[in-house]
């Protein structure tokens, strides 16, 4: 798989304009953004990493995590959430041309390695579950019992029906105040680097899970190679969307506070060099002539990307976790 398979460059681009478009409309008033020690570990010990389209990004001097700060609050990111172009952009012109790929490459074999881990479940949740492409691949593995969605989107949640799953239609912090049903399993696919509040989310998705219940969680982290050596031109990094970049050690503070108990992390992803090298052609940029050496080699630069993924410096991070006590909302 590389990059423009699953994020065609000029599509990709576009994309990205009008999120800056967006960010002018919605994001212009600053006197509501509000300043966060770190939401990991809660330190305060935190440095300016970079701006990035007049957003700042602060990083954590103990656990490293890198986080969009001051950040705007929740009201304001759900307003631009149903109402912005960039949603609309995303879910009638970006998704639907690279669903096929996005299918097959992405979710296919993610929904494999979801099975492997978790086995058989009586009942699981995706957080987000969006079209529902991702549990019809699940359902396909026949990892659960039963199926279910949290889905804000009237629209997204309407085209999940249609494939003949329940879907709870709202955000799982609210979800979670009143659960009607305890999940065996959760899973959160690239979610969790956009979630305003991470400790109120996974306040919340401990309660919707049962005792012992597994969180299978993915996401961007801010020690794999392509995001900590582009920073600000890393496209992963899109301000105000992509607003959290764990590291390893972020997670394990904020499950600690949260009743969960890591069970492994793993960063199996392959996408980490090709991105580099496509930024970096695009924008000119040079780096250290030995990491250069590596990139724009080709047996090199898949030996390296092995290496990445098996000593977790991959930017795509899989956390597997178990839910080991109640905590209260
Ligand atoms: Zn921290």
């Amino acid at each position: 798989m590389k990059e423009f398979d699953i994020r065609p460059q000029e599509l990709f681009d576009r994309f990205l304009r009008i999120v800056e478009e967006d960010n002018k409309t919605f994001f212009r008033d600053r006197s509501r953004f509000r300043e966060l020690a770190c939401p990991a570990c809660r330190s305060k010990k935190i440095d300016t990493a970079f701006q990035k389209n007049g957003f700042r990004y602060s990083q954590c001097i103990k656990c490293g995590c890198l986080y969009l700060n001051p950040r705007p609050p929740a009201a304001l990111y759900r307003r631009y959430y149903q109402n912005s172009k960039t949603s609309r952009f995303w879910a009638e012109k970006f998704y639907p041309a690279v669903e096929d790929k996005r299918r097959r490459n992405l979710y296919r074999p993610k929904a494999r390695r979801v099975q492997k881990l978790l086995a058989r479940v009586g009942s699981l949740v995706d957080i987000g579950s969006g079209y529902g492409t991702f549990l019809e691949e699940l359902q396909r593995t026949g990892t659960a019992k039963k199926y279910y969605g949290i889905e804000p989107s009237t629209h997204l949640a309407e085209c999940s029906r249609k494939k003949g799953f329940d879907i709870f239609e709202t955000t799982v912090e609210t979800y979670a105040r009143h659960p009607k049903i305890k999940f065996d399993a959760a899973v959160s696919l690239e979610l969790f680097e956009h979630v305003v509040n991470p400790f109120k989310f996974m306040s919340s998705v401990n309660a919707i899970l049962k005792k012992n219940g597994t969180l299978i969680l993915t996401t961007l982290q801010a020690d794999g190679f392509d995001i900590k050596l582009l920073g600000p031109y890393s496209k992963s990094i899109s301000p105000p969307i992509h607003i959290n970049f764990f590291t390893e050690r972020s997670f394990q503070h904020l499950w600690r506070r949260t009743g969960f108990e890591i069970q492994k992390v793993f960063t199996p992803g392959v996408l980490d060099v090709d991105i580099v090298r496509n930024t970096s052609l695009q924008y000119h940029l040079s780096h250290d002539p030995f990491i250069e050496q590596i990139i724009f080699d080709e047996t090199l630069s898949k030996s390296f990307q092995r290496f990445l993924s098996n000593h977790r410096l991959s930017s795509h991070i899989w956390i597997v976790a178990k839910k080991i006590r109640e905590i209260s909302l």
